[in-house]
């Protein structure tokens, strides 16, 4: 179920927090979804999917009513978290209740997970090609500073890596002209793109400490992969707050 995961519980004042990504096994789901696939609207009975998100709900000791999805547009958009069911339309969303979690959606796109541990705050952010070139980290970085934030971490999860994403030249000139770092080759010597590190130059250029975890989604066949398979599931990167009066 769970391709990583890790919690820090609070400590000295400061906010703990619970992330993870998730894999394809453990689910329900079937056909090109095979698994433990969390997206709806991609060829999967939406019964299979609430049933895995229901059993992702459970493994952060939350009700499915507690997780935070997003309606992705592969746009700019950061929400803050009204605490309310139902998906806000948004690419990065951003929330201080400890009692609630944060899904960001993938199958190659790059998912960002976000804490400050001292303001209390996680975000949770979708950014693949379109993203990393319209700015939605920035865009989430400063919300964040907005609203309070200061010391922002940020674990990075497994997306297509640049070997294996392949795209006309003109594309990956372009994306270069917003990122120079992401200009890349494929396994093939052909033009590609590093979305993962044009992401990690914005989370670095903001001031941000970054981990990036390996893996490529479309060379992994734990992971999902629209490059790999065109119609499949998704895979989750979820964050949570944990207040210091939640431990003992
Ligand atoms: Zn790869």
């Amino acid at each position: 179920m769970f391709y990583a995961r890790e919690r820090s519980d609070p400590a000295g004042g400061v906010y703990g927090v619970e992330w993870s990504f998730t894999d394809r096994w453990g689910g329900s789901g079937r056909g090109r979804s095979v698994g433990f696939n969390l997206g709806l609207h991609v060829g999967d009975s939406s019964d299979v999917v609430e049933a895995n998100r229901h059993g992702l709900a459970r493994e952060f000791g939350l009700r499915l009513q507690a997780l935070r999805f997003m309606n992705q547009q592969h746009g700019c958009e950061v929400a803050v978290s009204a605490g309310v069911k139902g998906p806000v339309a948004a690419d990065g969303i951003i929330s201080r209740d400890a009692g609630e979690a944060l899904v960001v959606l993938v199958a190659d796109c790059v998912p960002v997970l976000l804490v400050d541990r001292t303001a209390g705050y996680v975000a949770a952010v979708h950014a693949g090609r379109p993203g990393m070139v319209g700015g939605v980290v920035p865009a989430a970085l400063a919300k964040l500073r907005e609203l309070g934030a200061q010391e922002v971490e940020a674990v990075v999860g497994p997306s297509v890596c640049a070997r294996c994403y392949e795209v006309p030249a003109a594309m990956r000139d372009s994306a270069a002209d917003i990122e120079p770092v992401s200009a890349s080759v494929s396994w093939t010597g052909t033009p590609a793109i590093d979305v993962g590190a044009g992401v990690v130059a914005q989370l670095v250029r903001g001031g941000v400490a970054v981990r990036w975890l390996p893996g490529c989604t479309r060379e992994d066949p734990n992971l999902y992969s629209y490059r790999r398979d065109g119609q499949t599931g998704r895979f989750a990167g979820v964050v949570r707050l944990i207040a210091p009066e939640q431990v003992a």
